[in-house]
């Protein structure tokens, strides 16, 4: 396993790594989210490249950009493990040189959801996922079904830009308790992690009403908050359910919808999802 630091060094191994080249751009404390994308990379590609680089650029002032978890030398041994090609890990001066002045301005989609909590979040997110799509040029890029708004931004870049790659999506991983695996989920507590398990069992909660026939999404909405509210440290940001396309809010349920939720548990902020139908 090659692991370079700089644009240069990687340039130069790209060159020769056998065609066709997945790629897993990820913010590294990884974890079987994270690795179960580099196996479907592995599994579907002759070789396999994997970034490690916390992006300064789609956190906002007051998040946490400067304790997010890092632990470089595990994640190396983990992609070891899974017969990663190459590592690209980037100070940040490869990515964003001095003067740097290349934003990817993201539209309506990226205003909704996590995009009206987190102003300019996914401007941050495109821009970087397109400079390291610019210098790793992978033929396939892979991503987790968990970020699903982050999916549907980076697929419309790629079509607006006219990128030549395939954006694959990978299942959510979660815990046995149904906890989607997540980097953040190492800053709970005992009894916050305990708590956190309401986001999937309100997730779960909508799949079962609409099973049974809830079309009216203002009514398992409600359940899901009423559900949520149990749980003391839990404080709910938002509950979507929204088109798979647009994530334009449904009134009635018209599959495929995404189902979506951000939910503060203490001071930690969690996002889950699935999709209806
Ligand atoms: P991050 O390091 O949080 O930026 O995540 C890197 C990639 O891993 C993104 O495409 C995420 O959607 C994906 N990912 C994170 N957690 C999971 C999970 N529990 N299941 C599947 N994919 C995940």
């Amino acid at each position: 396993m090659k692991v370079v630091k700089t644009a240069a060094e990687l340039s130069q191994l790209r060159a020769k790594m056998p065609a066709p080249l997945g790629f897993v751009p990820t913010m590294g404390y990884l974890h079987e989210g994270h690795l179960a994308l580099v196996r479907q990379a592995k599994a579907e590609n002759a070789s396999v490249a994997v970034s490690i680089f916390v992006n300064p650029t789609q956190f906002g002032p007051s998040e946490d950009f400067r304790q997010y978890p890092r632990d470089p030398l595990r994640d190396l041994a983990l992609l070891e493990g899974e017969g990663t090609d190459l590592v690209f890990m980037p100070p940040m001066e490869e990515i964003y040189p001095p003067g740097f002045n290349k934003w990817v301005e993201v539209g309506r989609l990226g205003r909704r959801l996590e995009g009206a909590s987190r102003p300019g979040h996914f401007r941050g997110v495109a821009t970087v996922v397109a400079r390291l799509f610019e210098l790793v040029k992978p033929d396939r890029a892979y991503f987790g079904q968990k970020d699903a708004q982050q999916l549907l931004v980076v697929k419309k870049m790629v079509a607006d830009l006219g990128i030549s790659l395939e954006v694959v999506t990978v299942p959510t991983v979660r815990e046995p308790d149904g906890l989607a695996m997540s980097s953040r989920n190492t800053y709970l507590n005992p009894e916050e992690r305990r708590q956190a398990v309401v986001l999937y069992q309100a997730l779960t909660l909508a799949r079962r009403l609409y099973g049974e026939g809830e079309k009216d999404a203002g009514v398992i909405r409600r359940r899901m908050t009423a559900l949520i509210q149990k749980e003391p440290l839990a404080a709910i940001d938002y509950i979507s359910i929204a088109s798979v396309e647009t994530l334009e809010e449904l009134e009635e349920v018209k599959p495929p919808a995404l189902v979506s939720i951000a939910v503060k548990i203490g001071k930690t902020r969690l996002i889950d999802n699935v999709v209806l139908g």
